[in-house]
């Protein structure tokens, strides 16, 4: 058994789509972030320091030499052939349009390459910019849009100077629909000052969107954040590992089960990653998250509403 006999997973969705694995490697374009530079905050959010998820030494290889490397590891590793190109670091649709097409089109034109997914801010997708991604979509390419959401209450996006509301995120995906773009949404579990039934309310306002994708991390602390500052001065305290495997698999359960699940887990590197260590340790929750299902004889979409309403009909 393995976590996609519980759960929608991507890699799964992209199997069955198109017959064949098919993975993201990820691509560090040398984007800046308008909640970093003054356009829409300054500081950045309290959390983040994207050398955590994405080594800065990338953004000085060209977006081809990045893919070959990550070809190679990932095909070493799971035999796949085919590859979506994960814009990730940083805000990845921060930049007029004709450079952003210059730099998705450089990904595109790799041979192995049979689509994008664009990592970005929700006050940062403008009409031309989807588009854009439409057009690319239109020509046969997979587009996903992937918005950082992380939770649905403006109390707790304040709280980590997010600089947007869930206002925005809800124009955003209304207007990616509209364009016919499916939307990854990350959202964070552990957010200062959320408990379950923030983490519960946020997932239930995403599946209200509309939303075609979800990506759960776990809140961490990595050196050089204001978050980090916080979590010394015991003004934080990350989830425990069973308590992020418990809310990940309740918060699955009740995902309706057409709604693809990119990631049920996020990691850091280990020189960057102050607490909770277990997020090192990305097999461990995966296989936990799947454990937990298994035990609880359960599966994505068990307690989803459009589920439940099914089962009392009959
Ligand atoms: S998490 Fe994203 S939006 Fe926030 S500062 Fe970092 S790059 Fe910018």
């Amino acid at each position: 058994m393995s976590l996609s006999d519980y759960v929608t997973t991507f890699g799964q969705h992209m199997q069955k789509q198109h017959g064949k694995r098919i993975h993201k490697i990820a691509i560090n374009a040398g984007f800046t972030c308008p909640n970093r530079d003054g356009s829409k905050g300054i500081g950045g959010c309290t959390f983040c320091n994207n050398a955590s998820f994405n080594p800065a030494e990338k953004k000085t290889l060209s977006i081809s030499s990045q893919i070959c490397a990550g070809e190679k590891v990932i095909s070493k590793r799971t035999g796949a052939k085919t590859y979506l190109a994960y814009f990730q670091a940083y805000t990845n649709t921060y930049a007029e349009v004709d450079e952003l097409a210059r730099q998705y089109e450089q990904a595109l034109a790799h041979k192995n390459i049979c689509g994008l997914s664009i990592g970005t801010r929700p006050d940062c997708v403008p009409d031309e910019v989807l588009d854009l991604l439409s057009h690319y979509k239109q020509q046969g390419h997979d587009v996903w849009l992937e918005l950082g959401l992380q939770s649905a209450h403006d109390d707790s996006l304040k709280a980590v100077n997010r600089g947007h509301g869930f206002a925005e995120y809800a124009n955003a995906i209304k207007a990616a629909h509209q364009y016919s773009l499916p939307v990854c949404t990350h959202l964070i579990l552990g957010m200062p000052g959320e408990n379950f039934m923030h983490m519960e309310e946020s997932l239930r306002r995403v599946i209200e969107l509309g939303v075609e994708g979800i990506k759960l991390h776990p809140m961490h602390i990595v050196k050089g954040t204001q978050l980090a500052k916080q979590w010394k001065q015991g003004l934080y305290k990350p989830l425990s590992m069973g308590d992020y495997i418990n809310i990940a698999a309740t918060l699955i359960e009740q995902t309706p089960e057409d709604i693809i699940y990119h990631r049920v887990t996020g990691t850091a590197q280990n020189e960057l990653l102050l607490a909770p260590n277990w997020c090192s340790k990305k097999w461990i929750v995966i296989n936990g998250i799947e454990d937990e299902l298994k035990r609880r004889h359960s599966y994505q979409g068990k307690f989803s509403l459009d589920n439940l309403s099914r089962q009392e009909m009959h």
